[in-house]
């Protein structure tokens, strides 16, 4: 992987696994345009009136996944693990790396940051990260290595 890396002369900023199929799917998020054409603004409390944010900015590819698992959490009266949503679309870079963080496409969101802070081993039930992995996002609580449990998104980084 690492030559492959080499051969394709991949900017560092897209380094890891997900940074680069969220670049070879959707481009470059800081180019001009980009969060006109991706990102939308998703009133959630229309649809899910208990969730702790009223709006939040989410890719339009992540939006129906997280829709749904919302969705199915109610059903199954799982949303009362969710307190607060602390971060979803913001270009950022990790600290003291120049790899961007997934939450620069719009395709993460943190939750119950408080509770789950980097590192910890996390608070959420088997049975909330089951539902959020049949809809197709993945949970920083499940990573080996350094877990970053706040951290849900449409790919595994
Ligand atoms: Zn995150």
């Amino acid at each position: 992987m690492e030559n492959e890396g080499k051969e394709l002369n991949i900017p560092q900023c897209f380094s890891g696994a997900a940074q680069l199929l969220l670049y070879t799917r959707y481009d470059d998020p800081r180019i001009a345009g980009w969060e006109q054409k991706w990102i939308t603004e998703w009133n959630v409390q229309l649809v899910h009136p208990w969730f702790p944010e009223r709006t939040i900015k989410i890719h339009k590819h992540f939006w129906p996944l997280f829709n749904d698992a919302l969705t199915e959490l109610e059903l199954l009266g799982l949303d009362s693990e969710i307190k607060s949503c602390d971060s979803t679309f913001s270009i950022v870079h990790y600290a003291d790396s120049p790899v961007l963080s997934v939450h620069s496409w719009g395709v993460a969101i943190d939750m119950n940051a408080a509770d789950n802070p980097v590192g910890s081993a996390g608070k959420w039930s088997e049975d909330f990260i089951a539902v959020m992995m049949r809809h197709g996002i993945y949970c920083g609580q499940n990573w080996t290595g350094n877990k970053e449990p706040m951290h849900f998104a449409m790919v595994d980084g």
